[in-house]
């Protein structure tokens, strides 16, 4: 183990709280556990005491935890000092333990040390954060078995199977005359389609697990009072936007998160798309066209009961070639007709009532569709856009192979990249740059 200084911070969420936890992690705590409690600390076992200040003053008191190493989240010496949950209480005793050494640790640094040292690999670490942040009770269920290895497990198959298969080629390559277990072209083509199938289903459920953590960004566009408003309303479940009956009311860019049957589908309400004379409307415009641009999906709504306008044509005519489309025909309770959801190649129509919500199901489905969300139930696990690239280069590099059968070497250097594509799911080949990047964005403390 890499010896490291003592880390601390404040474990629990800013603000007043029953109970405030400090987290202090280090290679040897024995000292610095003498300098805030007068009790001899036992490994697992809660101590009632004291937390002393340098003149042996109690600045409050409650449970000490101690954790010897290796047996802690760390792997090093952990100690949890669970005081009064109090920001002034929490600050003195942060401070009382920068006094006797430790110094303040960075976003993640305790989960980081966790993966250092060997107490869970990196798809793992991610998962913890996942844990954290997770807003539906489905992405959270997803992200433990991300922190419990499924994830893990899955992508050490994949990396045993080419291991394997690394390993007979190599011994073909160095002894072609030897009585070696030989690999044959066709043998070696079977045991690689087998590992490129099983890649391709890992992929898959990887695809899953990142829309899970990450949902989509759903842009919602018309003209002024089709009712994208209402709309969002009725797909949040309750009452974020205002809606009057004045074109122009929802001036800036409004966010809400629904949940689709588990999918976060971070839906944007704009302002109305038209040309102003307003400066603040202005404004409003020109964020709709830059997160136009980086959306998933573009939910086009319009009055089922109005006509096409040549300002909503010109929006339509101007969106990103690229980007999926769903035209809601909005209002059917004043044509009156019955919802219905109609595909096309070029386009999807659904057609519904924010009024009396007729049609949201079939509008939500087609959401559903267009994500490409197929949630895979029990087996389900979060995952992030790197974890999907990683499997998309291992896959590419398996298909190099593929096309290399004469020539062995080539053959088995594709194998090398796929391996090492694998490889920086988990950690085991990751530059440290990408580390720092991964542990930055969790929260102090963790
Ligand atoms: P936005 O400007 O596109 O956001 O439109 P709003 O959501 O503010 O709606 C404009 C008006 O249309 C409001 O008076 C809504 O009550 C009304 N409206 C919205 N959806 C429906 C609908 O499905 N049926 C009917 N009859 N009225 C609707």
């Amino acid at each position: 183990m890499i010896q490291r200084d003592i880390i601390a911070a404040i474990a629990t969420a800013p603000g007043r709280g029953g109970i405030g936890i400090i987290r202090i992690s280090g290679p040897s705590l024995a000292a610095f556990a003498a300098g805030l409690t007068p009790r001899r600390l036992r490994p697992r076992l809660a101590a009632f005491t004291p937390f002393l200040d340098a003149t042996g003053n109690a600045l409050d008191e409650g449970l000490a935890l101690y954790f010897a190493a290796p047996h802690s989240y760390t792997g090093e010496d952990v100690l949890e000092l669970q005081g009064h949950g109090g920001p002034l209480v929490m600050r003195q005793l942060l401070r009382r333990c920068v006094e006797l050494g430790a110094r303040l640790a960075r976003p993640g640094e305790f989960t980081e040390r966790a993966y250092l040292n060997g107490r869970m690999d990196l798809a793992q670490a991610e998962g913890v954060a996942d844990l954290i942040e997770a807003s539906t009770a489905l992405a959270a269920r997803a992200a433990l078995h991300s922190l419990q290895g499924q994830f893990s497990q899955l992508i050490q198959q994949l990396s045993k199977k080419i291991i394997s298969l690394r390993t007979l080629l190599e011994a073909t390559l160095d002894f072609p005359d030897e009585e070696v277990e030989f690999l044959t072209a066709g043998q070696a083509q079977d045991r690689l389609t087998e590992i490129r199938q099983a890649v391709e289903a890992t992929l898959s459920a990887t695809r899953q697990g990142s829309l899970l953590r990450e949902g989509i960004q759903a842009v919602l566009i018309g003209a002024p009072n089709v009712g994208k408003s209402s709309l969002l309303n009725r797909l949040a479940g309750d009452d974020v936007a205002i809606v009057t009956e004045l074109p122009g009311t929802t001036r800036d860019a409004l966010r809400e998160q629904i949940d689709i049957d588990g999918l976060p589908v971070h839906i944007i309400d704009t302002a109305g798309l038209r040309e102003t004379g307003d400066a603040v409307e202005r404004i409003g415009i020109s964020r709709t066209w830059a997160m136009i641009e980086k959306a998933d999906l573009a939910l086009l709504v319009a009055d089922a009961s109005g006509t096409d306008d040549a300002a909503e044509r010109a929006i339509i005519d101007r969106l990103p070639p690229g980007l999926g489309r769903i035209r809601v025909m909005n209002k059917i309770d004043l044509v009156p007709r019955n919802s219905a959801r109609e595909s096309t190649d070029a386009e999807e129509r659904v057609w519904v009532s924010a009024k009396t919500g007729e049609g949201l199901e079939l509008l939500k489905r087609a959401i559903w569709d267009r994500a490409g969300w197929h949630p895979a139930g029990e087996g389900l696990f979060t995952a992030r856009a790197r974890h999907v690239a990683a499997l998309q280069r291992a896959q590419q590099h398996l298909a190099a192979a593929a096309s290399q059968t004469d020539r062995l070497e080539l053959y088995a250097e594709e194998l090398r990249l796929a391996h090492q594509a694998l490889g920086s799911i988990t950690g085991e080949f990751t530059p440290d740059d990408l580390l720092g990047e991964i542990f930055s964005t969790f929260c102090i403390g963790k």
